[in-house]
């Protein structure tokens, strides 16, 4: 059967990095909630639109369209299986999550938590830039393993070439503290969605997310069938 796993990781912390490598262990779909917005905001949709304002303030986007767009975006994943990243980020969509996959006969089997000081991930955050061709090459300029390249005077993607930009809620100090504060909280953000899965029968494996990225990789590869 299809192997199904949850990322959970603060801004920062090299999920996405990670995330990449657990996918193409399993030949699973890596699905991200925040890319598949970028990508609704980059197509002009009317989600894209909608989700524009929220998405550059680092404010959640409201449960009605976010839920919706990503358990559709699962169901087609069914057969292949998936790696979830940046989905559920509060307890109310762990909750919603939980009851919409035992309905539609799937289940998570591992939920991966990268761990990482606050502040350590607000430093990372600044230094990271995306591939104009693959949401997959991570490239961040304080990081050797994945420093991007220079090609005519300019910075480009370290796997393809590809043209660099950085995400302008990543370049936001509001905009960061606000996204940390929502991932932190213990009471209804992302960390009580943490805390709600270690009750369940998913295996949870959690590194620390200060090592160095192939150190974080080994750990979590150890613990996965
Ligand atoms: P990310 O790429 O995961 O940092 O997500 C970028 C932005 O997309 C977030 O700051 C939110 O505005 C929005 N977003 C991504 N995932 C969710 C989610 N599960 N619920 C609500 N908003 C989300």
């Amino acid at each position: 059967m299809a192997v199904n796993i949850l990322a959970f990781g603060p801004n920062g912390s090299g999920k996405g990095t990670q995330g990449a490598i657990v996918k193409d262990k399993y030949g699973m779909d890596h699905i991200e909630s925040g890319a598949i917005f970028r990508e609704h905001i980059k197509g002009g949709t009317e989600l894209g639109m909608k989700a524009k304002a929220f998405i550059e303030a680092g404010d959640l986007v409201p449960d009605e369209i976010t839920i919706p767009m990503v358990l559709e975006t699962l169901a087609k994943s069914k057969e292949k299986g998936w790696l979830l990243d940046g989905f559920p980020r509060s307890l109310a969509q762990a909750e919603a999550l939980d009851s919409a996959l035992k309905e539609a006969g799937m289940k998570i089997d591992y939920v991966i938590e990268i761990l990482l000081d606050r502040q350590i991930a607000k430093e990372r955050i600044m230094g990271r830039r995306l591939c104009a061709n693959d949401n997959n090459h991570p490239n961040h300029i304080a990081f050797e393993a994945i420093k991007p390249v220079e090609k005519d005077g300019k910075l480009v993607c370290r796997v393809c070439g590809g043209e660099l930009s950085a995400r302008a809620d990543d370049q936001d100090e509001e905009a960061i503290n606000k996204r940390h504060d929502i991932y932190y909280d213990t009471k209804t953000g992302t960390m009580a969605a943490v805390n709600y899965f270690k009750g369940t029968d998913s295996k949870v494996i959690s590194v620390d997310g200060s090592l160095p990225i192939k150190e974080v990789t080994a750990a979590i590869l150890a613990e996965l069938d």
